[in-house]
């Protein structure tokens, strides 16, 4: 089918469009009703009933039970595990065993704190079993993290590994959930430890710690039913990187959840049963849930999941794997790409990429260069893809599944079916015209999928949400701009806009700029105070391995760059070569940060920073001065 008419549908005729797309999954009881709307809430498939874990591992059993489900590779241990479908069934029937000794059960929440590997996959899918909420903390958390989100969720149990590995250095788990949970103040009573050896110094807490290998010992081989959920039920909790805040909990339902990822993964992702996807993200985020866990498994295809650095043991080891399984499709983000761009690109040629077919990248903009140079490397049509934590799944997307429209560098694409998607005049309250930019929303109803509110927080669903305008549509909080073909590129956040002499201007399209440096391996824009014009726009850059010109430089051939492709409105006051820039546990730059340290302010909470050492590079440049502008 055309995008075209398929996206024209599920827009004008959502109930049809919906309801058709829910034939792809089980309903142990169909739905009464479509969509019940009492905006800005809405429930889908309503009285519906159903399961994620039925739908992503029992359904497969009679056709594909000896099929490769998941593969779960980490190059820092060497170990590689390989699950049919009906060892992964065994493995989640014994976890969910587990869960329901230790007296978890329906509604109760379940936080699971563990690193890239298959236990994971089965806490997981033992909870959707049992109609227990997961909230997967990102392993990378420190624990003051840990414990904010044990106290939003207030779980009843911890599933948590003894340790993670990153670079072959061992980053021992146990202790930072202890420190999380002597500082939460709603710990759950109980820990349950996947330890993989790689801590000898764990100490467990006497009543409280529980071993997962003696346990599975005990259950192993044990059958628990599936419990069938109302539609709208919760399903899992997932908290936003925090790039911009206080972390919300995003809550997700049953149904529409599973009808979203049963959609996306042959629609978007051009993924069929059989077929393998290898997503590089870590189960701790939106992606990894979407499209390393419920999406490949309840499409029937195989997920491959990747515990280590895109760059060991050497930077070819992610194309290694795309060989060695066959991956049709890959998912990773910008940032992975650009740290593989600062190796040779010869990398990308060494392997049969024959089954490749698709790398689609989300999380951050996808600058030109880094798009071209991976495209060009690989062979293969790169898709952009623009995403939040709260959609669960693409909101604008290409979707080769279907067919695949024009790429266009810069672009994440389309709206993907069912967003109703607007760019808003902020001043105006009006849409935007065609290469205007402005704020993107949703109209409501938000698809199938979407985040159905904030962990018992309404008021902040509607307030952080859907109160920014007159009408009460969905803001993403991001700039964006969409062409005459209907393209939408992002510019930015809207609290990243720089206001110039009263101009506005989104960081990314200097970033954007600076990028097409040859030198330029990685770039942050950020407005900083000034008397005169109100903010200037100031740079950070990290360079290119080997590169022969001094940084001063290359840092006149950014600010060359920016005033030809954007005028001398644009012009970067200053320019700042440095070793690393700070960014969060999920790649994101952290330009709040950046903007802060600039103007002697707070930079703020650094709790998601991933490396402390980036923060004190910048800190140093700042004494140092800039390599261009005083
Ligand atoms: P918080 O909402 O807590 O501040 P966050 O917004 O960083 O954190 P995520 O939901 O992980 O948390 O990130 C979604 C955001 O990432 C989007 O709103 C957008 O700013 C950015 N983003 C994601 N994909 C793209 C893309 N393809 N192009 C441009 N920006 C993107
Ligand atoms: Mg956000």
């Amino acid at each position: 089918m055309r995008y075209e008419d398929f996206y024209r549908q599920s827009v004008e005729r959502p109930e049809q469009f919906w309801a058709e797309q829910a034939r792809r999954i089980h309903w142990e009881t169909p739905p009464a009703k479509i969509l019940e709307e009492s905006t800005p809430f809405r429930r889908w498939f309503v009285g519906g009933t159903t399961n994620l874990c039925h739908n992503a591992v029992d359904r497969h059993l009679a056709e594909r039970g000896e099929q490769l489900a998941l593969v779960a590779v980490s190059t820092e241990t060497g170990i590689t595990r390989e699950l049919s479908y009906r060892e992964l069934h065994r493995e989640v029937n014994t976890f969910a065993a587990v869960l329901a000794a230790l007296g978890v059960g329906r509604g109760d929440r379940v936080v699971i704190y563990l690193p890239n590997v298959a236990e994971a996959v089965f806490a997981m899918l033992a909870c959707a079993r049992i109609g227990a909420i997961h909230s997967v903390v990102f392993g990378g958390f420190a624990a003051h993290n840990l414990a904010l989100r044990i106290d939003d969720a207030e779980p009843r149990l911890l599933v948590c590994a003894d340790a993670g590995m990153r670079g072959g250095k061992v980053i021992p788990y146990k202790p930072l959930v202890d420190a999380a949970l002597a500082e939460a103040k709603s710990p759950p009573p109980q820990v349950l430890i996947v330890d993989r050896g790689l801590d000898p110094q764990m100490t467990r807490v006497a009543g409280r710690d529980l071993d997962y290998a003696e346990l599975r010992r005990a259950h192993e081989g044990e059958q628990v039913p599936v419990a069938w959920l109302e539609s709208n039920e919760p399903s899992y909790l997932l908290y936003t990187s925090g790039t911009t805040g206080k972390p919300k909990g995003i809550q997700r339902d049953v149904g529409g959840y599973a009808v979203a990822m049963a959609m996306s993964i042959r629609c978007i992702f051009d993924v069929a049963p059989g077929q393998v996807m290898f997503s590089t993200s870590d189960v701790g985020w939106a992606v990894g849930h979407s499209y390393n866990v419920y999406g490949p498994l309840i499409g029937g295809a195989t997920s491959l999941l990747y515990e280590g650095l895109p760059t060991h043991p050497d930077p070819g080891i992610w194309w290694q794997l795309c060989e060695r399984y066959g991956v049709r499709t890959m998912f990773s983000s910008p940032t992975g790409i650009r740290v593989l761009k600062k190796q040779d690109a010869g990398w990308l040629k060494k392997y049969d990429l024959s089954e490749l077919k698709w790398l689609f990248l989300a999380g951050e903009p996808l600058d030109e260069p880094t798009a071209h140079w991976i495209t060009e490397g690989l062979g293969v049509p790169v898709i952009d893809n623009y995403w939040q934590t709260e959609t669960g799944w693409p909101a604008i997307t290409l979707m080769p599944g279907l067919d695949l429209k024009p790429v266009k560098f810069g672009s994440p694409g389309l709206p993907a079916p069912g967003y109703r998607m607007k760019v808003i005049d902020e001043t105006t309250g009006g849409e935007a015209a065609p290469g205007q930019k402005g704020v993107l929303v949703f109209e409501p109803p938000l698809p199938p999928g979407c985040l159905s509110t904030v962990w018992r927080d309404d008021a902040r669903y509607v307030s952080s949400y859907f109160s920014h305008f007159r009408e009460p549509v969905y803001s993403s909080l991001d700039w964006a701009i969409r062409d005459a073909d209907g393209y939408v590129t992002i510019l930015g956040r809207t609290d990243d806009v720089i206001n110039v002499a009263g101009h506005r201007l989104g960081t990314r399209e200097i970033e954007e700029s600076v990028s097409t440096h040859p030198a330029v391996a990685e770039a942050a824009v950020v407005g900083v105070k000034d008397e005169l014009k109100g903010q200037v726009p100031v740079v950070f850059a990290t360079l290119k391995q080997g590169v022969g010109e001094a940084p001063k430089q290359v840092a006149q051939g950014m600010q060359q760059r920016v005033v030809q492709q954007l005028g001398a409105l644009a012009r970067p006051a200053r320019v700042y070569v440095v070793n690393a820039l700070p960014k969060t546990r999920s790649g994101k730059l952290l330009r709040r940060s950046l903007q802060a340290l600039c103007q002697q302010a707070d930079p703020g909470d650094l709790s998601t920073l991933d490396d402390p050492g980036a923060l004190d590079e910048v800190r140093r440049a700042l004494e140092r001065g800039p390599d261009l502008g005083a």
